[in-house]
C-alpha cells in the first residue's frame, strides 16, 4: 500500500462544500458523501484535524454591510461553523469514524471547548478533530483558522479543498479560457501576485509557519486522497516552490 505523504494534514471545507446543488443550507446527502471520502482518506493511517466554514449559512461582512454590527454578525458567522461542525462529526461517527469538535466558543452541552494538548491527543490517537467556531474571534475568517489551528497542532500541509476548482490559476479561468493553473507557488508569490486563494492573513500565517497548501477540486470523488498520497494534483504552495 502507498505511504501517505503526511503524517498530519488539516482539511479546509468552505461551508458552501456541504450545501451541494442548493448552494446554501446543509444537505445531508451531501455531508454524508463527504464524510465517505474522509474515512477513505483516514484509512491510509494520516492524521486529519477539520476546518468547516459557515458561508452556506451566513458570512459576517454582507450581514454588517446591510446595517447589523460587525461584531455581532462574526459571531452569528462562528455558531454558523458550529452547525457544520456538528454536521460533520454526526456523519462521521455513524460510519464508526471517531471524531471530537472543538469549539473556540465554549457550549459545554455540545462540543469540547478547544484545547490544544486534547486537540493533539485526540490525533494521536486516531481520532478526526473538527475545530469550530472559528479563532472565537470577529473580523478573521475560517481560512485564517486553518493556518492558525494548522500551525497549532504542526500539520504538515493544509488541503484547500475547492468547490469546482482545480487549483490556482493566473486569471479567472471561468472567464479567461487562456488562463493557466499552476502546479506550484511560493508563499509569498501568492501574497504579491494577490492569489485569492485564501484571505492574506491566512497566507501569511502559513508563510510564517512553513506550512504547505494543497489546492484542489473536491468535486472529483477521490481528490483528497490523492493528495494525502502525494499525487501531484492542482496547486501546491510552499516556501521552496
Ligand atoms: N468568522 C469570524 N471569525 C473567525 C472565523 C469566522 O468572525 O475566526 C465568521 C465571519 O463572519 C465569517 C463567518 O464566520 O464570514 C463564516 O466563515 P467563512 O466566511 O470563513 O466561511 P467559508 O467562506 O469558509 O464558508
Amino acid at each position: 500500500m502507498v505511504q501517505p505523504k503526511y503524517k498530519r494534514v488539516l482539511i479546509k471545507l468552505s461551508g458552501e462544500a456541504l450545501a451541494g446543488e442548493r448552494g446554501v443550507g446543509i444537505d445531508i446527502a451531501t455531508v454524508q458523501s463527504i464524510a465517505e471520502e474522509i474515512k477513505e482518506v483516514h484509512a491510509t493511517g494520516v492524521e486529519i484535524a477539520l476546518v468547516i466554514g459557515g458561508g452556506n449559512l451566513w458570512r459576517g461582512e454582507p450581514a454588517a454591510e446591510a446595517g447589523m454590527d460587525r461584531v455581532q454578525a462574526d459571531y452569528t458567522g462562528m455558531l454558523g461553523t458550529a452547525m457544520n461542525a456538528l454536521v460533520m462529526a454526526d456523519a462521521l461517527l455513524q460510519i464508526g469514524v471517531d471524531t471530537r469538535v472543538q469549539t473556540a466558543i465554549a457550549m459545554h452541552q455540545v462540543a469540547e471547548p478547544y484545547v490544544r494538548g486534547r486537540a493533539l491527543r485526540h490525533l494521536e490517537k486516531g481520532r478526526i478533530v473538527i475545530f469550530a467556531a472559528g479563532t472565537g474571534s470577529p473580523y478573521f475568517s475560517t481560512d485564517t483558522t486553518a493556518a492558525l489551528r494548522a500551525a497549532e497542532i504542526n500539520a504538515e500541509a493544509i488541503l484547500m479543498a475547492k468547490n469546482g476548482v482545480d487549483g490556482v490559476y493566473n486569471a479567472d479561468p471561468k472567464k479567461d479560457p487562456s488562463a493557466v493553473k499552476f502546479a506550484e507557488l511560493t508563499h509569498v508569490e501568492v501574497i504579491h501576485k494577490g492569489l485569492k486563494i485564501m484571505d492574506s492573513t491566512a497566507a501569511t500565517l502559513s508563510m510564517d509557519n512553513d506550512i504547505d497548501l494543497v489546492v484542489f477540486n473536491m468535486n472529483e470523488p477521490g481528490n483528497i486522497k490523492k493528495v494525502v498520497l502525494g499525487e501531484a494534483i492542482g496547486t501546491t504552495v510552499s516556501n521552496k516552490a
